[in-house]
């Protein structure tokens, strides 16, 4: 599936080998010590352990947070070491010396982690002289880090023009769930998409309608349909510029035979708010003054007993606003309904889709909750990831 080389297919013992993670984990609010969810981290671990374990002189880097925070990546460092059971080194620059001399005292088997490599604005230029630095502490380079996959900066694509360069486990295992279910899938193939806005989902809709055989509309884009197709939808969200777009999507999905669900009643309040009085109404006539915020009890009812049916499930994008419990209810019940549906393979692409089934507590039940949200939807696209272009073919 994924022709690109695996830390399986190089010769690393003995060699400084430069691993981009994607460590950009969620910290406290307050203190911005506390690391608040790990699973980045630990989703690293196979490639970590795998290099140690083949005498591999292991170099980590990564970003965390935005490139004007200038965040350290000290709290990271310290959990690594916990994970690993050894005392991982923390380099307090990137390409400078402290960087330098730690690689240098490097022995088989050892690891260490560089400083956030976003403290140099060159990092997200893809500047080829800050990337060449980089390479300069390594002679092989892996990229594990799925979550940036899709940005071609210095540590996730520039620095593979200067070393031989191989995709880690975590990716492997991304692009191989994901690539599998999107070309070889066990049908009948399910794409469920939610979300806010059409705009920023029509790529995947349209790469989908040519691969699926039934696709699940939720979320503040089922308005911009409705009223496309003469519906009133009061103050939802609705993209006026995107109607045609909606109606042609209608069109191409008649076309390819896809079966298409469409929320049939929608549970509206006057704004998204905990205290806000509720009702139900037709998905495609909802009173002046309302906004349609959740999926309706009919459509649950509808959309969780059509899941049962599939055998290859993609879903990207809640079916409402699920931040607030009062509109978590249709979200929540996609996420039961695939949990439940245990014959399917079942795929959470995402970053709110998959806080969702976090927080629902069913997460251990899908088949695969991919750790990259704008990659996976990158991905899902059908584009060319940039962190995973640049690495060697087999
Ligand atoms: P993902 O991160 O999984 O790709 P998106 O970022 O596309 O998902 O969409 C998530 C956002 O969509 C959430 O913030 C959610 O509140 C919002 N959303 C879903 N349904 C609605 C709705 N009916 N009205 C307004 N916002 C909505
Ligand atoms: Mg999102």
């Amino acid at each position: 599936m994924l022709n690109k080389k695996t830390i399986e297919d190089i010769e690393v013992k003995g060699k400084r080998v430069l691993v981009r993670c994607d460590f950009n984990v969620p910290l406290d609010v307050e203190t911005k010590t506390q690391i608040t969810d790990d699973r980045r981290i630990r989703e690293a671990l196979p490639t970590i352990q795998y290099l140690m374990e083949h005498g591999a002189r292991v170099i980590l880097c990564s970003h965390i947070g935005k490139t004007k925070n200038k965040q350290t990546l000290a709290p990271v460092a310290k959990r690594l070491s916990e994970l690993l059971g050894r005392e991982v080194p923390f380099a307090s620059d990137v390409i400078g010396e402290d960087a330098h001399a730690k690689a240098d005292a490097l022995q088989d088997g050892d690891v260490m982690l560089l400083e956030n490599v976003r403290l140099h604005p060159e990092e997200e230029e893809n500047d080829p002289t800050f990337a060449k630095e980089l390479a300069s502490l390594a002679e092989v380079y892996v990229n594990d880090a799925f979550g940036t996959a899709h940005r071609a900066h210095a540590s996730t694509a520039g620095v593979a023009d200067y070393l031989p360069a191989v995709c880690g486990y975590l990716i492997q295992k991304e692009i191989g769930i994901m690539g599998e279910a999107l070309n070889e899938p066990k049908r009948p193939f399910l794409a469920i998409l939610g979300g806010a806005k059409v705009s920023t989902k029509i790529g995947v809709i349209e790469n989908l309608l040519d691969k699926v055989d039934g696709l699940m509309i939720g979320g503040g884009m089922t308005y911009t349909f409705a009223k496309a197709q003469g519906g009133n939808v009061g103050n939802s969200i609705c993209e006026l510029d995107k109607l045609d777009l909606a109606n042609a999507i209608l069109e191409k999905a008649k076309e390819k035979n896809v079966k298409l669900y469409f929320p049939v009643d929608t549970l509206c309040a006057a704004s998204p708010a905990e205290d806000a009085e509720v009702s139900v109404h037709p998905s495609n006539d909802i009173p002046d003054g309302l906004e349609g915020l959740d999926i309706g009890p009919e459509s649950i009812q509808l959309f969780t007993e059509a899941i049962k049916e599939y055998k290859t499930i993609i879903w990207n994008g809640p079916v409402g606003f699920f931040e607030l419990d009062k509109f978590a209810n249709g979200t929540n019940a996609i996420a039961k309904a695939l949990a439940e549906n245990e014959d399917a393979i079942t795929i959470i692409g995402g970053g709110d889709s998959a806080a969702a089934v976090e927080k629902g507590g069913f997460a251990d039940k899908m088949t695969h909750i991919s750790t990259g949200g704008g990659a996976s939807l990158e991905f899902l696209e059908g584009k060319t990831l940039p962190g995973i272009a640049c690495l060697m073919n087999k």
